[in-house]
């Protein structure tokens, strides 16, 4: 399966906590601490370049861990696909926050999620939500973060009960104060407080002249003003964290077990030899599979855009759809189905239904597990999904002009945008990573229109598609096994290479026929397809 490889490992490595289906709930439900997930999935490209930023910040916040918590969930993992259909989770990265002590199950808060990613900007997110709870449900090992008055410092000057009491004097609308305390809060013999700089007679008095600042009252009942070099959190913080008398309290980092991380090698997955020059049969099933399984099912129902673009999509490929019997009578009996049933509104498990049912009996099979060939990636996370997904509108490009009496009666027939058309609005309204959907649909505006044979599209997500290759070569998502390259290679198709002014350039051409060849049905190969 999906198994195998993780963007994060367990046990501290990384201070996140890899949370999954049986893990999750426990870990979130009844919490004395509030949680932040980060719902992925391996294989969207953007999450893997953010993983070394969420890695920064859960290192970042690991001393808050007993009041906040930064996980995260994969999405892609077999293991996972039903609870991430739980909690709703459509789109990757999807950011949740949980409460501490929620009782009932809840699929958490999308909190201020998506403006910027930036460390500081989720931190700061993160000590809003925790100032969201209720006075009762705050977590234990986290102290009020509002903050306190003259009259509250007062009495503190004349007896501060025998350890450090730090006082961070800041603006309203600066964090320092809060992270401070929240950095400190597995630290004995210290207590950290933040104050404004509102009362400026109690500040002159304290001495206080800039913000941010700390006022220190010791143990033995002196105080005064610390001398940091540069008014930063980490300074106050580690200045903080060094006093004599302040020492880390125990604290237990996992109190339910997470699964061990299995590192890279240890999963022995069998790979299959493939020719990158044809083009087999298990990725598109394997993606079908995918596509109807797992990513439309993570929508308990389809209606109004959606069950319109699932509609189109499955008419369009039941009818050019290059697959074996089994398959493609799959696919005409779901498309009769959708089109005979007067419903706008259908739950997703009655699709699932018709899908699983019948099996191999009535002649109506999909495979239903991935087993990827020519998408195979060097790493369980790379490649794949995706990777079949551009194979197999690439195919139905071929397809539309091979077959141009297919879509009859559909009312598709003479559109020559029919197979992108399907394609934009499947990946804009499904695709499970947004940014890609974005860019493509970005790339579709601008240039989509111009498309007016069925030739013209094949080239159009050619060229599309060498776009994106261009943009995400040197990415880390990019299997260096398989390098992002302009597509096809002098190797696969030199005709389609010429050198004009000395420059490699395309004869588009020669790249038609050979898009049409590549992708057409004499270049499938079904070894591995069951
Ligand atoms: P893929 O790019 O997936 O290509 C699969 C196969 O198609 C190749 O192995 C090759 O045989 C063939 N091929 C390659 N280039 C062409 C071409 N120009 N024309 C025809 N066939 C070709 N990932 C991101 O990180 N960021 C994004 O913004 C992003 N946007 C995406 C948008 C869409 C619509 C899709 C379907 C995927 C997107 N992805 C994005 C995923 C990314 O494009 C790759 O699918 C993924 O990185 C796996 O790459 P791969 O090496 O398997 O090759």
């Amino acid at each position: 399966g999906a198994a195998g490889a993780r963007l994060y490992s367990d046990g501290g490595a990384d201070a996140v906590w890899a949370l999954d289906a049986g893990s999750v709930r426990a870990a979130t439900g009844n919490s004395s601490a509030a949680w932040l997930v980060q719902f992925y999935s391996s294989w969207c490209g953007h999450c893997i370049h953010y993983a070394p930023v969420w890695r920064a910040l859960a290192r970042d916040v690991r001393d808050w861990a007993s009041a906040i918590r930064v996980a995260v969930l994969d999405c892609a993992a077999e293991e996972n696909y039903d609870t991430c259909k739980d909690y709703g989770i459509h789109f990757y990265p999807t950011f949740r926050y949980f409460k501490a002590f929620t009782k009932e199950f809840t699929i958490g808060e999308n909190y201020k999620a998506g403006i910027d990613r930036e460390p500081q900007t989720v931190r700061q997110t993160m000590i809003d939500f925790l100032q969201n709870h209720t006075q009762g449900n705050r977590p234990p090992a986290c102290p009020s973060l509002d903050p306190v008055t003259s009259s509250d410092i007062y009495p503190l000057l004349e007896n501060s009960g025998g350890r450090y009491i730090a006082i961070l004097f800041e603006s309203n609308n600066s964090y320092v104060g809060r992270e401070v305390i929240l950095d400190l809060i597995q630290y004995k013999n210290i207590v950290v407080k933040r104050a404004l700089n509102s009362d400026k007679a109690f500040l002159k008095k304290l001495g206080v002249t800039s913000i941010p600042s700390c006022y220190l009252i010791y143990p033995n009942g002196s105080h005064g003003l610390i001398n940091i070099l540069k008014p930063l959190r980490s300074f106050f913080s580690s200045y903080l964290k060094s006093l004599p008398g302040v020492r880390k309290k125990m604290f237990s980092q996992f109190p339910f077990t997470v699964k061990p991380n299995k590192d890279d090698n240890s999963e022995i997955t069998v790979w299959r030899e493939f020719d990158k020059s044809k083009l087999y049969m298990a990725d598109l099933e394997s993606g079908l599979h995918y596509l109807l399984r797992v990513e439309l099912a993570s929508h308990k129902t389809l209606e109004g855009a959606e069950l319109k673009t699932f509609r189109n999509f499955i008419t369009v490929i039941a009818k050019l759809f290059p697959g074996r019997q089994p398959v493609v009578k799959l696919l005409e009996t779901l498309q009769e189905w959708l089109v005979s049933l007067p419903l706008d509104k259908i739950p997703y498990n009655a699709i699932l239904d018709l899908v699983n049912n019948k099996m191999r009996i009535s002649g109506i099979f999909l495979t239903n597990h991935v087993k990827w060939v020519g998408c195979q990636g060097s790493r369980p996370e790379l490649r794949g999904y995706t990777c079949s997904l551009w194979k197999l509108f690439h195919t139905l490009t071929v397809q539309a002009v091979v077959r141009p009496k297919a879509l009859a009666n559909t009312g598709f027939e003479d559109n020559p945008q029919v197979v992108l058309k399907i394609m934009r609005e499947y990946i804009g309204t499904f695709f499970g990573c947004r940014e890609c959907a974005q860019h493509f649909e970005e790339m579709a505006k601008e240039s989509m229109d111009s498309v007016k044979t069925l030739d013209e599209a094949i080239l159009w997500l050619w060229k599309i598609h060498n776009i994106v290759n261009n943009r995400l070569a040197g990415q880390p998502s990019e299997d260096l096994k398989f390098p992002k390259v302009q597509w096809p290679t002098q190797d696969l198709c030199p005709d389609c290479h010429e050198e004009i002014k000395g420059l490699d350039s395309w004869n588009e051409v020669q790249v038609l026929t050979f898009l049409k060849h590549h992708y057409g049905i004499k270049n499938i190969l079904f070894k591995y397809a069951e």
